[in-house]
């Protein structure tokens, strides 16, 4: 479930509300979005994914909020990490060829 914007990070482009296809992500004049529907959230991590920022981080937990706190260490250190584990943003390589979970679809058959 998404948990935090870290408005020190985020520029406010609003790339994370167009992003989102839940509609969690409400736009804010002037300032970075806010999270207004927190529980409409599908923790798809659409909008991780795309902020160009690393400034959203999306619990791995889809039931219920995580409570996760924006100070603490820990947790910042979460933020955009699963954008940076996919190899997607600036100076990353994407890890897709990594990807060798179509083994399991042709042992399958
Ligand atoms: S994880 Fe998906 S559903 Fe949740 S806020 Fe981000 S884009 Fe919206
Ligand atoms: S996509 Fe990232 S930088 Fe852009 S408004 Fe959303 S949180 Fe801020």
């Amino acid at each position: 479930m998404i948990e935090i914007i870290d408005t020190a990070r985020c520029t406010d482009c609003n790339i994370c509300v167009s992003a989102c296809p839940t509609n969690v992500f409400e736009a804010t004049p002037g300032g970075p979005p806010r999270i207004a529907r927190q529980h409409d959230c599908q923790t798809c991590f659409m909008c991780e994914l795309y902020c160009p920022e690393d400034a959203l981080y999306v619990a791995p937990i889809a039931d219920r909020s995580a409570n996760a706190v924006e100070r603490d260490a820990a947790t910042r250190a979460l933020m955009g990490s699963y954008r940076s584990a996919i190899g997607w943003g600036r100076g990353r390589q994407s890890t897709a060829s990594l990807d060798a979970s179509f083994e399991l679809l042709t042992r399958a058959h």
